[in-house]
């Protein structure tokens, strides 16, 4: 039997502001979203911290979700995304970033970005991941 990987999802929410330049819709003019983003990770082995305060863990929950907060959500909350990002601002190329940025500051502690899920509406939702 395959070993089991054990993971874990924090949920963020956030509004901002962007548009789409040239969609030949309605995201061309400046709209907002309340974003709800949810974070799942594993450690890269696919198991639990050994020994130590976080023993049992994947990761504590409060350091991702300060991690979350300090990378992501103070740099897009209450903001117009068209002015943080240099990046066309759809859901699919935001998710992409976010994946990134937080895959680069969990790696060096053992821990792999499994998915990122970016609601832009209760209706709509990207996924990008590793499975
Ligand atoms: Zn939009």
């Amino acid at each position: 039997m395959k070993p089991l990987t054990i993971k874990i999802t924090k949920a963020f929410t956030f509004d901002a502001a962007h548009f789409l330049p040239e969609h030949d819709g309605k995201c061309s003019a400046m709209h907002g979203h309340t974003y709800r983003l949810e974070v799942s990770v594993a450690r890269t082995d696919g198991q639990l911290i050994a020994a130590g305060p976080s023993a049992g863990m994947v990761i504590d929950f409060f350091h991702l979700n300060q991690l979350v907060k300090e990378e992501i959500i103070d740099k897009v909350d209450h903001a117009i995304l068209n002015d943080v990002f240099s990046f066309r601002t759809t859901s699919e190329n935001l998710a992409c970033h976010f994946y990134q940025v937080l895959s680069q500051k969990l790696g060096a502690q053992g821990v792999r970005v499994a998915k990122i899920k970016l609601w832009e509406t209760p209706t709509s939702y990207v996924e990008v991941g590793d499975e």
